[in-house]
């Protein structure tokens, strides 16, 4: 880990002016970033302290009947908070089931957010891939039980954030305030895959901050449910996690559908196969099982990860069924 300084601005204009300079990175919680300075993986000269601007930790409803949730807004306040379980299920249960409760009191939604992949390539402080500017990616031909089956190419990371799929279902936007002003962004169109630009996972620019997430008004009749598969109970990142909303009636016909899986592509993946196969089904068992199947028809495992397919499904097919008030075993 290199030597470097803690700068904590006055405000976010100064924040994003020390931001835009050369070498510093921004600290929320710390926990990722930290990681990545002792992993060598980055070297800023100096991290500017977010915390210290005095905003963004809030999560307020809006006039339109939506929510805003402060960038620095902790994992364990979204899991507490009343208004996001009542209304949006999907993002709560995400930020509940995300890593510890030490982790989650530390955590904020920003860095969740924006936390950079566990691949273990990448993590290893000598080498060298494709994502850290060198010339190969190590994973098809290499260890990649936890890689993509889905966007993959030429890297084959998997987003590791739990809010990011619930948040892309609910077709959250993000706002971002840089050198050229603010920006909103459809939270969907701010993950980028890897054949666009293989050494990043997002569009935030150098000097950008996310200030803040908006998630719009669920529509009447919107249910939501976020299931995840890990190898432990805890301390750990899902191998494969799934957030579903279904708009229903009292009869289950499915008026409209989102599904987006995580940990399974270098994005949250929404699935349009699967929100189209439920759109006008009526819900049940087997509208569910249909979902799962186009859900992961595109799926193209690596040599060791072929067992998320069957995960992938499972958890596809209940999160559908729990959203629509369905349990199933
Ligand atoms: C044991 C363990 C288990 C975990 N399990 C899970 C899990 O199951 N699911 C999950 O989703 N996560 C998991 N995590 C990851 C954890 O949730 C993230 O590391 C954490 O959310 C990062 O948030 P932070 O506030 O600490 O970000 P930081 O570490 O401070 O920042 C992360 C990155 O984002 C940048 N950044 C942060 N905020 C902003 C902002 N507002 N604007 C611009 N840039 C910003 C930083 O510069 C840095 O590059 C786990 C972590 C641990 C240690
Ligand atoms: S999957 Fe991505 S991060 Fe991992 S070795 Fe390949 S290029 Fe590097």
């Amino acid at each position: 880990m290199n030597r470097f300084e803690v700068v904590t601005p006055r405000d976010l204009p100064n924040a994003v002016k020390l931001l835009s300079g050369r070498n510093h990175a921004a600290l929320a919680g710390g926990v990722d970033l930290l990681d990545l300075l002792k992993q060598n993986i980055v070297a800023p000269q100096s991290l500017v302290n977010l915390k210290g601007v005095g905003a963004m930790d809030a999560i307020e409803t809006d006039e339109s009947g939506g929510v805003r949730i402060g960038a620095l807004v902790k994992l364990s306040e979204v899991a507490a908070n009343p208004t996001l379980r009542e209304r949006y299920g999907a993002v709560a249960e995400a930020a509940a089931q995300a890593a510890t409760p030490q982790v989650r009191n530390l955590a904020t939604v920003g860095g969740n957010l924006l936390q950079r992949p566990r691949c273990w390539y990448f993590r290893h402080p000598d080498v060298n891939c494709l994502k850290k500017g060198g010339d190969r990616c190590y994973a098809p031909g290499g260890l990649n039980r936890y890689h993509a089956i889905l966007g993959g190419g030429p890297s084959f990371i998997v987003h590791p954030s739990n809010l990011a799929p619930a948040l892309v279902a609910f077709a959250a936007s993000v706002k971002l305030i840089g050198p050229g002003g603010e920006r909103t962004l459809e939270l969907e169109r701010f993950f980028t895959l890897p054949r666009i630009d293989p050494t990043r996972e997002n569009v935030l620019d150098t000097g950008e901050v996310l200030i803040e997430v908006m998630i719009p008004a669920p529509a009447p009749g919107a249910a939501s449910a976020y299931l995840e598969a890990r190898e432990k109970q805890s301390f750990d990142w899902p191998l494969v996690s799934v957030a579903a909303i279904v708009v229903s009636d009292d009869t289950h016909l499915i008026r409209d559908a989102r599904v987006v899986m995580g940990a399974v592509a270098p994005i949250p993946w929404r699935s349009h196969e699967a929100e189209t196969a439920l759109r006008g089904a009526r819900l049940d068992s087997s509208a569910a099982a249909r979902a799962a199947e186009v859900a992961l028809k595109p799926a193209a495992p690596l040599s060791d990860n072929g067992y998320k397919v069957p995960i992938a499904k499972a958890l596809v097919r209940r999160a559908v069924l729990r959203a629509g008030g369905i349990e199933t075993a």
